[in-house]
């Protein structure tokens, strides 16, 4: 080591401990706000979050269009619509499916089934039905009854 170069490391050291702590300072809050410096469970904790939020928006939209008022009783046998009654309107309907079978369908403060002739009597056992995430089948007779909203509030959902 010359003479030069102590002269030079001597005036040059306060500096250079200066920028070597702004460097670490730096160094450390590049640490605090880069992705890649968070540990690995960190990422995954956000990730999770975002998922369990999205899931619960997702949740929330097709809890609000299930339980959207009904307008119509919509009845099909077979998956072919054999009737339509409107929901507020009561009114009793004598139904016919396959198999012979016959049911009476009440619309009164909600939709059930009455006297069906089917061996199971589940459609009947389903009890009252009053929005249009529930519907009523008949297996025996290849019937359902579903409820189903206003067409203008499914075409803004679509649209
Ligand atoms: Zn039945």
């Amino acid at each position: 080591m010359n003479f030069l170069s102590v002269y030079a490391i001597g005036n040059a050291s306060p500096i250079v401990q200066l920028l070597t702590v702004i460097n670490e300072t730096g160094d450390k809050m590049k640490a605090k706000t880069n992705l890649d410096k968070i540990p690995i469970f960190r990422k995954t904790d956000i990730i999770i979050i975002a998922a369990v939020i999205a899931i619960a928006a997702v949740s929330f939209l097709v809890a609000v269009k299930n339980t959207s008022s009904a307008n119509m009783v919509v009845v099909r046998v077979n998956g072919e619509i054999t009737a339509e009654y409107p929901y507020s309107e009561n009114g009793e309907y004598e139904i016919k499916g396959e198999n012979g079978i016959e049911l009476t369908l009440v619309i009164a403060d909600g939709v059930s089934v009455r006297s069906p002739n089917c061996p199971d009597k589940l459609c009947e056992k389903t009890g009252l039905i009053t929005n249009t995430s529930q519907s009523i089948i008949c297996l025996p007779g290849r019937i359902s009854i579903t409820l189903e909203g206003d067409s203008n509030e499914v075409d803004a959902v679509v649209g």
